[in-house]
This record gives structure tokens, sequence and C-alpha cells, in this order.
């Protein structure tokens, strides 16, 4: 059984092939693809565009969609989570997504189930629907030509799943990541890293901002330590027009976006900031996704 835990599920080859169905997908009109299929949606954190997404891109292929309100759910009456998964197991469903707060959740649930598990995001450890969604829309942007190209990315990188599975898949295809964070939101790795954008803002084909994941800090500092920091932060890591002048740029930022926190005003309205596009595309990559996951895999 083949599962989507992290982008290195899949070789490049098969992305590819995805990225081939998602343009086919992409005008998001109905077909009858997975008909008579049923996909269950677990989701233990909350989220608006990846749920909502997935229920679209499920919907959209003619499949049947059961959305488990988890907080309504066994697990409040003391059932762990392998048990609940477990239990969906048995009604024979044709995929499972789950997004927890747990990492590795998603992975230690592989034995409990004959049908694909697709992790919408487990922690800080990885969201690969988003990277590959992302991976799709600079494609598009650059017309395929991607290699060579360096991509900043801004903010909150040592607490960000989105950041994790963008550096594991984005340098598979050729292109630089260039980590640009505050010292507390570094991460050690190969790639070069500087606390001020200004610095490698002439090298940049495109930006890739990050929320800052406040779900996953611990709180020490004092409410007004807290607010100074924030200030600090706006500073220097908010993308503003008067940061990027007329540069050419792509613009990305999964969402959700904390306005004139990670991106100003100004900067989502202009036509280099591709956020809504994201949203669009990630509807298409996930029926993609959904095809191949619950067709090539033996169905329960
Ligand atoms: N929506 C993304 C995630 O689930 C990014 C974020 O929440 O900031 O990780």
């Amino acid at each position: 059984m083949k599962h989507l835990i992290t982008p290195n599920d899949l070789s490049n080859n098969e992305i590819l092939e995805l990225f081939e169905d998602a343009k086919l997908f992409s005008d998001l009109t109905s077909n009858s693809i997975l008909n008579g299929k049923l996909v269950v949606t677990l989701f233990f954190e909350s989220s608006t565009r990846t749920r909502s997404s997935f229920e679209i891109a499920a919907k959209r292929l003619g499949a049947e969609v059961v959305n488990l309100e988890v907080y309504t759910s066994s697990t409040n009456k003391g059932e762990t989570v392998e048990d609940t998964v477990a239990n969906l197991n048995a009604m024979k469903p044709d995929a499972i997504i789950i997004r927890h707060k747990d990492c590795g959740l998603p992975e230690s649930l592989k034995s409990y189930v004959n049908c694909p598990i697709i992790n919408a995001g487990d922690g800080k450890n990885a969201h690969p629907t988003q990277a590959l969604l992302d991976l799709f829309t600079i494609n598009e942007h650059f017309n395929g030509e991607i290699a060579g190209k360096n991509i900043a990315i801004v903010g909150d990188i040592a607490n960000s799943r989105v950041a994790t599975s963008n550096l594991e898949l984005l340098p598979r295809f050729g292109l630089n990541p260039i980590l640009v964070a505050p010292k507390r939101f570094k991460v050690i790795s190969p790639y070069k890293t500087v606390t001020n954008i200004k610095k490698v803002l002439n090298e940049l084909d495109i930006i890739m901002s990050l929320r800052v994941q406040h779900e996953r800090h611990e709180v020490t500092a004092t409410a007004e330590k807290q607010a100074q920091q924030k200030a600090k932060y706006v500073k220097k890591y908010c993308i503003t027009k008067k940061l990027l002048g007329d540069k050419e740029m792509l613009l990305l930022h999964p969402g959700p976006v904390n306005r004139n926190i990670d991106i100003s005003d100004e900067m989502l309205l202009d036509p280099r900031s591709k956020v809504l596009k994201q949203v669009e595309n990630g509807v298409a990559v996930r029926m993609a996704i959904l095809k191949k996951f619950i067709l090539e895999n033996k169905v329960c």
C-alpha cells in the first residue's frame, strides 16, 4: 500500500506525472473518475484551505466525502487515534486524509489501515501536498524552466512543516533555497542562511513567505516583550512593495496570511503575489493526488 506521508514518498517521475494530471484538472470541473469511492478526512488541527481543498478535489472527481468532526469524535471519550483510525478503516474507505499536531503520527498509522493515508500536515514535520502545489505553481509560472532558480523561504522556518516539505522537495528539481529568518526561527541547514533579506534580494527569483507558527511556540516572554518582538519581525520580514521595488518576483505564501506581518496589503494585491493561484492549483494538484493514490492502490 502506497501512502503520502512526505514528498519523498514520490519519485520525480511520479511527481511530473501528477503535474500532467493536475494540468488536465486545472479548470476544476467535475468528472466521474472516482465515482463510488469514499474519502474520509480526519483533522485534529484546524484548517480552512487544506481541508476544503481536499473535499472539493474529491467531490470534483465524483467521490463521496465524510468529514469527521474530531472534536465530537471518540478521541474525546478516551479512544486512541490508532483505534479511531482502525475503526474508520473497518468501514472500508478508499483513502484517509489526516492532520494532527504530533510529528510522525500519520506514518505510525500505516499499519492500521488497508487504504492510502494522505498526510495533510503533522506538527512541524511534513505537509507534502502543500509542497507539491507550491512546486506546481513555481513550475507553471516559469514554464518548466525552474532549475537554478533561487527561492527565499522567509520566516518561522524552525516550526513550519511547509518549510520542511519544501526543503525536501524543491532541491530535487534544481531549485536553490535560501533561508531568511531571525535567529530564533533558524534551523541547522546545508543552505545559505541570512537574517536580512536585503542581503540576498538581488539573487532571488521567488519568495515564499511563512506565517509565524505561534501555536508551536512555548510562550515565555512578557506581553510587552512579545509586542516588541512582533514589531521588529514586521520591520525585517514583512514582504512589502517598498522592499521589492520593481524587481521581478514570484511571491508565494501557504496561507493563512497574517496581513501586514507576513506580507503587506499592498503586496497581496500586486500581480507578483500568486497566493490565490496557489489555492486554485491546490485543488487541481490534490485531484491528481487522490486519483493516483486511490486508483493505483489496491482498494481495501
Ligand atoms: N496552512 C499551512 C499549514 O497547515 C501553513 C500555516 O498554517 O501557516 O502548515
